[in-house]
C-alpha cells in the first residue's frame, strides 16, 4: 500500500515538499500610459484597471517598485494616429516620454516596452496595411521597418528591454541587428513567440484603444489549433537572438506554453491577459469565486507550466498578498 497522503497531513509537511513556490519577482505589471489623459480613466472591461495620464506614470511605477515588483511592461496610447503609426516612433512619443519620467524616479525598476503599431495605427492593425479591393494586407517588411524604428526609440528613452507584440515574420532578427549596430547590445528582447488569435483579448482592446476598424488579426497572429507551429515560431525567435519567450494567452495554452519552455530551455514568460482577467473578476463580483485563491490557483499553474516571468493585471495584489 502507498500513502501518498502521509505528506499531507499538516500545513508543514505540504510546505516542505511542495514543488511550486511564488515570488513578487516572477511577476511584471503592464501599464496603459495615455497622451489624451488628464486624470487616471478606469477601464470598464477590466475592473480595477486604468488608463494613467503621462504626469502620473512616475508615481504609478514607483508605486510597483515600492510593493517589491521589479518590472513593468508599458503600453502607449497616442494622441494622433495614422496610417504609418508615426508617434510609435517619435522621439517625442507617449512611450519614450512616459520612460523618460520613469527613470529617475524608479532607477532599479525593469521598463519593458509593448513594440507594436496597433495602438499608432489609424486602422488599428498591427502593421502597414493595403487594401485591394475587398481585401486587406498586412504588409510584413514595410511593418518590420517601423517595428525597428520603434524599438530603437524605446532603447534611447531609457527601456531596458522591447517585447514586440506584433506577430511579423524576422522583426526579432531586424530589432536585434538594429539594437546593436546602435549601441544598445545590452537591451534585451522579449518576443511573443506564440501569441495566439485569441478571443480573450476583448478587453484590451478598450484599455489600448486598438481595435482594427476592419478585418481581424487572423493573417498574422497564429490560429489557436497548433501547438507545433508555436514550437516553430520559437524556434525562429530564438534563431534571430529573442532574450525571454513568451506565449499569450495563457490558460488556454499551457500545453504551448510546456512545451516551448522545456524544448528551448530560455526564459519564458506568459501573458494573462484582459479576457482571463475579466473572467475571473466577473466570478469574484457575482460571488462565485473567491478571488485571492483563485488568482493564486492560477498563478501557480502558469508557473508550474514553465512560466519565468508571468504578466498579470493582478501583480500588485499578488505583491501585497504575498507579504501577508
Ligand atoms: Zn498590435
Amino acid at each position: 500500500m502507498h500513502r501518498p497522503r502521509r505528506l499531507r497531513r499538516s500545513p508543514a509537511l505540504r510546505n516542505l515538499v511542495r514543488e511550486t513556490q511564488l515570488s513578487v519577482h516572477d511577476f511584471v505589471l503592464p501599464l496603459f500610459v495615455s497622451e489624451k489623459l488628464d486624470e487616471r480613466r478606469p477601464i470598464a472591461s477590466m475592473p480595477g484597471g486604468f488608463q494613467l495620464p503621462i504626469k502620473q506614470i512616475a508615481d504609478e511605477a514607483r508605486r510597483a517598485q515600492d510593493l517589491g515588483l521589479q518590472a513593468v511592461l508599458l503600453f502607449g496610447i497616442p494622441e494622433h494616429k495614422d496610417e504609418q503609426a508615426s508617434s510609435a516612433h517619435a522621439e517625442d512619443g507617449v512611450v519614450q516620454t512616459a520612460l523618460r519620467a520613469i527613470k529617475p524616479k524608479c532607477p532599479n525598476l525593469i521598463t519593458i516596452t509593448d513594440v507594436c503599431l496597433c495602438e499608432y495605427m489609424s486602422h488599428g492593425h498591427c502593421g502597414v496595411t493595403r487594401i485591394d479591393g475587398d481585401h486587406f494586407h498586412v504588409l510584413n517588411d514595410e511593418s518590420v521597418e517601423l517595428l525597428v524604428k520603434t524599438a530603437l526609440s524605446h532603447a534611447a528613452a531609457g527601456a531596458e528591454i522591447v517585447a514586440p507584440s506584433d506577430m511579423m515574420d524576422g522583426r526579432i532578427g531586424a530589432i536585434r541587428e538594429a539594437l546593436d549596430a546602435g549601441g544598445f547590445e545590452q537591451i534585451g528582447i522579449m518576443s511573443y513567440a506564440a501569441k495566439f488569435a485569441s478571443t480573450f483579448y476583448g478587453p484590451f482592446r478598450e484599455a489600448a484603444e486598438s481595435p482594427p476598424q476592419f478585418g481581424d488579426r487572423r493573417s498574422y497572429q497564429m490560429d489557436p489549433s497548433n501547438g507545433n507551429e508555436a514550437l516553430r515560431e520559437a524556434a525562429l525567435d530564438v534563431d534571430e537572438g529573442a532574450d525571454i519567450l513568451m506565449v499569450k494567452p495563457a490558460l488556454p495554452y499551457l500545453d504551448v506554453l510546456w512545451r516551448v519552455h522545456e524544448r528551448f530551455g530560455k526564459p519564458t514568460a506568459v501573458y494573462h491577459v484582459s479576457g482571463e482577467y475579466a473572467m475571473v473578476k466577473s466570478a469574484v463580483e457575482k460571488g462565485i469565486l473567491d478571488e485571492r485563491t483563485a488568482v493564486f490557483e492560477i498563478m501557480t499553474a502558469l508557473k508550474r507550466a514553465g512560466a519565468d516571468v508571468i504578466v498579470t493585471y493582478w501583480a500588485r495584489e499578488l505583491a501585497q498578498w504575498l507579504r501577508e
